[in-house]
């Protein structure tokens, strides 16, 4: 028998319309004769409403822990319902909190990680042919406390529920149908993309394509869950994300660039007129470091002007910008630098395929096709799938736009976004 777990986003259930529409595919996926375990996230823009109800009673930063208490309510109210549901449609259902799910994760209140996952209760819900309902993004802390895990965490605790469950298939219905090559909001000729390999799916998630939440991505990797991304309103094939299977021959016909991912979330820090000296990056990088902060890209010049200074910029997550500021700027006058300059208006955008490195062509026109955009590159840096550049925020969907084209990647028609805001 085979082992499903669908995960809904926030889109699939937004109202009881929807949530009506779920339960018939959960129902559809059960009669066929599967195990049908779900995941599902809080209704519509839920979780912003309670974040922004906090704000208005906790303004600056409210207690962590109450925080999680409210913020793992929004999954509760559609677990709930979603059991009714699918109840009204004949079928057994029971809805389990992350807690009641066996999802124990550590202390990290608002961005806990998960330490193990025992899902007894879910498997003998299966085991009794009933359909098993869990609150996405949260889990218990080894204090026993309620903890969520971060924004988009709900396609996380799916992963991890397939990994537990050692699932056949982990399907995540949202609000497009696939994987594209680029976010279809900012290119409607976005192409579908069938196949994708997972590390390539990890390129994407890490640099902006929000589409699956990063730690899923991780998990799967790790734990070889296929994933299956597809739409929720529609019967679209969607994109399969295999991991350690040989490639077929059909992939071997996808083209080498699979897609470009955006980052509007990202600020930019300059330490300027770094005396030049070994131990400088270090000192600058390991403060950054020591607060907490990931930097995400580097660049260091030696100024031609006067040879004994540098300047170092790196980008760091926006939401970090003030606590890195105050990092770096402590280290100024010990140091003997000029300034620090923060500008929160940086994009980044990041051209993903295999088959980069042997193809020195693809640097050339990602370059070329940003020029005759008219966009002026800021910071560059690769891998071996990957190549991504920092340039105003302002020129960033144009930027998209045109080397989406560039790389022949438009399809004949326009995607479809189906519902939800794409946050
Ligand atoms: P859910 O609520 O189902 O978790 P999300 O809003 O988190 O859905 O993710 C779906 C959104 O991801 C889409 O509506 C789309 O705007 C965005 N997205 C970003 N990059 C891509 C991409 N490469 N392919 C498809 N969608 C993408
Ligand atoms: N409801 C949470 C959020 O909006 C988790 C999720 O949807 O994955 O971030
Ligand atoms: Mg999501």
């Amino acid at each position: 028998m085979t082992l499903l777990v669908m995960k809904f986003g926030g889109s699939s259930v937004a109202d009881a319309e929807a949530m009506r529409r779920v339960a018939d595919r959960v129902v559809a996926a059960h009669r066929a004769g599967n195990q049908v375990a779900v995941v599902v996230s809080a209704m519509g823009d839920t979780t912003d409403e309670l974040l922004d109800l906090a704000a208005q009673i906790a303004p600056g930063t409210p207690p962590e822990r109450e925080m999680d208490m409210l913020l793992s309510a929004g999954e509760r109210i559609s677990m709930a319902l979603l059991a009714m549901a699918i109840q009204r449609l004949g079928v057994p259902a029971k809805s389990f909190t992350g807690a009641q799910a066996g999802m124990r994760t550590d202390t990290a209140h608002g961005r806990a990680r998960l330490l193990d996952v025992q899902p007894q209760r879910v498997r003998a819900t299966l085991d009794e042919g009933a359909v098993a309902i869990v609150a996405g993004f949260q889990g218990v802390s080894v204090d026993d406390d309620v903890t969520t895990l971060g924004r988009g965490g709900s396609d996380t605790t799916a992963v991890a529920l397939a990994a537990a469950l050692e699932a056949d298939v982990c399907e995540i219905y949202t609000d497009v149908d696939g994987l594209y090559s680029a976010d279809p909001r900012i290119v409607p000729t976005a192409r579908r993309v069938t196949r994708l390999t997972i590390e390539e799916t990890l390129e994407m998630a890490a640099h902006g394509a929000k589409i699956l939440h990063l730690r899923a991505v991780e998990y799967a990797r790790r734990f070889h869950v296929p994933l299956h991304v597809r739409s929720s309103f529609s019967d679209q094939e969607g994109t399969w994300i295999l991991v350690g299977r040989p490639l077929t021959e059909d992939t071997m016909e996808e083209p080498i660039i699979s897609g470009i991912a955006h980052d509007t979330s990202l600020g930019k820090v300059t330490a300027v007129g770094i005396p030049d000296r070994p131990g400088a990056a270090a000192a600058v990088v390991g403060a950054v470091s020591k607060a907490g902060v990931s930097i995400d890209m580097i660049v260091q010049n030696v100024s031609t002007s006067d040879a004994h200074t540098s300047d170092i910029s790196f980008t760091i997550p926006e939401a970090d910008g003030t606590t890195t500021v105050a990092a770096v700027r402590a280290l100024q006058e010990q140091m003997g630098f000029a300034d620090v300059l923060y500008t929160s208006h940086v994009g980044k955008l990041s051209l993903v395929g295999a088959g980069m490195r042997s193809n020195p062509s693809v640097a050339s026109r990602l370059f070329q096709s940003l020029a005759d955009a008219g966009v002026n590159i800021e910071m560059i840096s690769t891998s071996e799938i990957r190549i991504s550049v920092i340039c105003d925020q302002a020129d960033l969907t144009e930027a998209v736009r045109a080397v989406h084209s560039a790389f022949g990647l438009d399809a004949d028609e326009e995607a479809v976004v189906y519902g939800g805001t794409g946050r």
